[in-house]
């Protein structure tokens, strides 16, 4: 299966132009990449030159904010199939959105959420992700690598199963 994942918020907390802090994505996307699955970073990081906007919520230094994500995965030895694109649609679509079969992020309707307190932006809970992804067979069922190694307090934040 084709999945896309997108990286702040997701991979990470949210501390762009920063990388953010780790959430416990790395032994459940790893876990996908050793099932088969290919794994697209879908972000709207890039390196960026010169950057212009006035827009106030709009990060307008330059910086290598897409390596930066990239380098995570490596870092992490999680092998991207895609980035930012996926590598073999170009033969049958124009369209800038990459196909993928499933999608993670944290902005997604749907996607488990952890809400930290004291941090006004709340991020992917992956604990409850990955029993999500077994509960659709696209892990196998094991029970989690978060869950059962961390009684589901890997963040240090109370889990909440999903219904
Ligand atoms: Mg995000």
């Amino acid at each position: 299966m084709i999945i896309a994942i997108d990286f702040d918020g997701t991979c990470v907390t949210h501390e762009f132009p920063r990388v953010g802090r780790d959430i416990g994505a790395a032994p459940v996307l790893k876990r996908l990449v050793a099932a088969g699955h290919k794994l697209i970073l879908w972000t709207m990081r890039s390196d960026v030159e010169e950057p212009r906007s006035d827009h106030p919520d709009i990060h307008a230094v330059g910086g290598k904010y897409l390596t930066d994500a990239v380098e995570w995965f490596a870092k992490n030895e999680i092998p991207l199939w895609g980035i930012n694109g996926n590598p073999e649609q170009h033969t049958w679509t124009h369209s800038p959105k990459a196909y993928a079969q499933l999608y993670i992020d944290d902005a997604a309707l749907g996607c488990p959420l952890i809400y930290p307190t004291g941090e006004d932006r709340p991020y992917a809970n992956w604990g409850a992700i990955e029993q999500l992804l077994e509960g659709r067979r696209i892990l196998k069922r094991t029970g989690g690598v978060l869950s059962e190694a961390n009684n589901g307090t890997l963040m240090g934040t109370a889990y909440t199963s999903p219904e």
